[in-house]
């Protein structure tokens, strides 16, 4: 989407009445609810319906539903939209189901730097960046043959991990492939996993400080995955195996977790690297993105995925994380986004964070 195209559109809206608008799914109570928290309007697009469940959580439900029956009808509300001076928010759910070539071509003022997704949505480009930056990644096994220690096989696009397998020889690797599905081969990296949920802001300079403004860590969480991470419930994955059940790695839910402080800067340091070399590739990962890590038994972190918006792995936090307690109460990441929106507005500089 053509960065002039949006601006026009910003140009024309009353930017004392803004609306925040995103698909209600994934983490859109906590969007809402924090829009609602910094005095925005807001409005959920359903779809197919889901209004009825809202109503069980008033802070957290839109002032306003506009109801789609498919993703790709959110096209037919530009008008309607722009009517209402709406900042979309793009969530997990929203980049995924309307998919990525899509969503570049929604024309409306979107949070973030759209850019990102030309990286993030390529294997090959999201490990240049990420390797780019300095971050180690997990090994990537080329030719299936040479598979020798544990492996994850990943779908491309797989959502919510799933069919996600682990072998350890080509031939479990053989008997598990569904050969029609593009895939990636990578070392599975043992140790424990965080997902560590940052927040850049171009604009302003009251945090780790960067080349150009500066970086957060709003929080951290652990995702939970069925069936991989109650399997021991049963017995090993060996015997399970045996009898031909599999583990399986479908997200879930989310717990809250917090790290060894002595690893805090590491965090910041691996931050502050992809953000920087995100300037230098595409003008910057804007506002909120996370870090899928495993932390080995060395300390080190591999790191096996970005994502770059908000996760759902935020929604623990509506009330405030442990980290983000430090820097104001009750800041959830759907706050802090409309805080920056709200920043942003009051300072003419919304072209700088919406794409
Ligand atoms: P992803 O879709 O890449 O986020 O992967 C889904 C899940 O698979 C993650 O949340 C992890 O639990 C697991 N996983 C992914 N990559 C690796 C890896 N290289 N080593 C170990 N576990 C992994």
């Amino acid at each position: 989407m053509d960065k002039k195209f949006i601006n026009d559109i910003l140009a024309a809206y009353d930017i004392k009445n803004l609306t925040i608008a995103t698909v209600c799914s994934h983490s859109s109570l906590q969007i809402f609810n924090g829009a609602k928290k910094e005095g925005f309007k807001t409005l959920g697009i359903t779809i197919g319906g889901r209004e009825k469940f809202y109503d069980a959580f008033p802070l957290g439900k839109p002032d306003e539903f506009i109801r789609v029956e498919s993703y790709d009808e959110i096209f037919s509300l530009k008008e309607e939209l722009i009517e209402r001076n709406a900042i979309i928010i793009p969530h997990g759910s929203f980049v995924e189901y309307l998919g990525a070539e899509n969503f570049l071509k929604l024309e409306l003022p979107t949070f973030g730097n759209r850019k990102v997704l030309l990286w993030e949505s390529d294997r090959k480009k999201e490990r240049e960046w990420l390797e780019k930056a300095g971050l180690t990644m997990p090994k990537e096994i080329k030719n299936p043959k040479d598979i020798d220690k544990p492996v994850i096989v990943k779908y491309h696009g797989a959502k919510g991990g799933k069919g996600f397998f682990i072998a350890k020889t080509y031939e479990e690797f053989e008997e598990r492939i569904n050969w029609n599905k593009p895939f990636t081969i990578q070392e599975f990296v043992m140790g424990t996993r965080y997902y560590l949920h940052y927040f850049y802001s171009p604009i302003q300079d009251n945090a780790y400080k960067l080349s150009k403004g500066s970086l957060q860590l709003l929080s951290m969480d652990r995702r939970d995955e069925t069936t991989i991470d109650e399997v021991q419930r049963i017995g090993s994955i060996k015997e399970l195996e045996e009898v031909g059940i599999h583990p399986t790695f479908v997200v879930t839910g989310n717990i809250p977790i917090v790290m060894r402080e002595s690893l805090l800067p590491k965090v910041f340091s691996m931050g502050e690297n992809v953000v920087e070399t995100s300037l230098e590739l595409f003008d910057g990962v804007i506002g909120s993105f996370c870090l899928e890590t495993v932390v080995t038994e060395d300390l080190e972190f591999k790191v096996f995925e970005i994502s770059a918006r908000i996760v759902a792995g935020t929604n623990p936090y509506i009330s405030g994380s442990p980290y983000s307690e430090l820097i104001q109460p009750n800041l959830s990441t759907g706050r802090r986004i409309a805080q920056e929106i709200k920043y942003a507005a009051s300072h003419n500089l919304l072209e700088e964070i919406l794409s």
